[in-house]
């Protein structure tokens, strides 16, 4: 480890009007709290946060664009954020190790390090089966890849077959590829999920490779689903489908646009020993497809992407949310259910609750609120960070 002391990196002073940040805690400063700062910080590194005295409060990451500051410490400290970020690793993995994930024998995939909420601005590290993905989304994070390769050995404890390094996807700089830097390469493989089974494409899969936060919700739906019909929207590789399917649904339609998801879908049918026969996936604009049956499901689920991937398209991201809930809601008999989820980080839950409310009065459909749907426990929420609380969703049962 780097013994250099933390007091030796550019200093940012806040200017004493923003100073308020010092109590609210939350881990980006932007540029307008800036007073001073040395001209020639390089993206990505590390910087004492000073107060308008000049008082050392913290240390962060500099980068480029309104977010100036990402804050990894609020604390006064010498320690050099090598230290700091490993000793955030270990507490990470230890608290991931509380919630017993790493001696179930039903799931074996999970969220090791989840960015700013586990105090590590920008890094996300999703565990499969051994191996770890990791996701650099901050250029600070990225030139410390060798301390978070480090850690990650250190604190696995022997639960280690690699590491790939997936930067490459959240950083858009072309100086960066992603790359295996640990273990044997092995770009597919299969993990356990509360018992089933998913075959993950690290390197070509959206995100990580697969969408763990689910894995509590679908477990709902497994068991509501029993002798029943139900689609699957935005399927991707068939989470909620699998899940249905072994439950013992009568009927399961997954639908998604993208044909190398329904694909890995027809390969998970496989590997868990369904015979398909009950199964039918459709690579089609959920939308359309919707608009264009006519027939109803007793169960839909909808696992829309991000429609509102910053504040300027909230607009368009609600109205997209309306549309897609409103076309669901026909296609649902009295007593059906819908599992509707949004995991727009700008779309609060209310203002999605009220997206929903406002797609069933357009319809003139009666729905109760059965159960609100939220994110597993190895995605928490930071409380000076709400940012960090993205995906909800809401399960609805239409009334007569
Ligand atoms: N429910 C999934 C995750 C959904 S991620 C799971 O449990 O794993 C969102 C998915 O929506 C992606 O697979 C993407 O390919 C798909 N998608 C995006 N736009 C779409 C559209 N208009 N119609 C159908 N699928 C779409």
């Amino acid at each position: 480890m780097a013994k250099s002391t933390s007091i030796h990196y550019p200093k940012i002073i806040i200017r004493k009007e923003k100073e308020k940040i010092f109590f609210q805690r939350h881990p980006w400063i932007f540029s307008g709290a800036i007073g001073y700062m040395p001209e020639d910080i390089e993206p990505g590194s590390p910087v004492v946060i000073c107060n308008s005295d000049g008082a050392v409060k913290g240390i962060g990451f500099f980068g480029k664009g309104s977010i100036a500051i990402r804050v990894l410490t609020f604390t006064y400290t010498h320690q050099p954020v090598e230290d700091i970020v490993n000793e955030r690793i270990r507490e990470a993995i230890q608290f991931r190790r509380q919630l017993g994930f790493f001696h179930s024998d039903q799931t074996n995939c999970f969220r090791l390090i989840f960015a700013e909420v586990d105090a590590l601005p920008g890094l996300i590290v999703d565990y499969y089966a051994g191996v770890c993905v990791m996701q650099c989304h901050h250029p600070g994070m990225y030139k410390l890849r060798t301390t978070i390769y480090h850690a990650l050995m250190e604190h696995l404890d022997g639960h280690i077959l690699g590491i790939f390094d997936k930067s490459a996807d959240a950083l858009h700089d072309s100086t960066v590829s992603n790359k295996w830097i640990y273990g044997t390469e092995r770009d597919e493989l299969v993990v356990s999920e509360n018992g089933n089974c998913f075959h993950i494409d690290i390197r070509h899969g959206q995100k990580t490779g697969f969408f763990i936060d689910q894995r509590e919700n679908r477990k709902l739906l497994s068991q509501l689903c029993k002798g029943k019909s139900v689609l699957n929207t935005f399927c991707y590789t068939g989470g909620f489908s699998i899940y249905a399917l072994k439950a013992g649904a009568e009927e399961v339609v997954s639908v998604d646009s993208s044909s190398r998801a329904i694909e890995i879908l027809e390969k998970n049918i496989k590997i868990n020993g369904l015979n398909g026969s009950r199964h039918q996936s459709l690579v089609a604009d959920a939308f359309d497809y919707l608009t264009r049956i006519d027939r109803t499901f007793d169960i839909i689920v909808l696992d829309p992407p991000a429609f509102a991937k910053s504040h300027k398209v909230t607009h368009n991201a609600i109205t997209g949310y309306k549309r897609l809930n409103a076309l669901a809601m026909k296609k649902i008999p009295v007593g059906g259910l819908i599992m509707t989820f949004s995991c727009s980080q700008n779309i609060s839950d209310e203002l999605f609750y009220n997206t929903v409310v406002s797609a069933a009065m357009e319809v003139g459909i009666d729905f109760q609120v059965i159960q609100w749907l939220d994110q597993p426990a190895d995605h928490p929420v930071s409380i000076f960070h709400p940012e960090g609380k993205y995906l909800k969703g809401i399960l609805i049962r239409r009334m007569a």
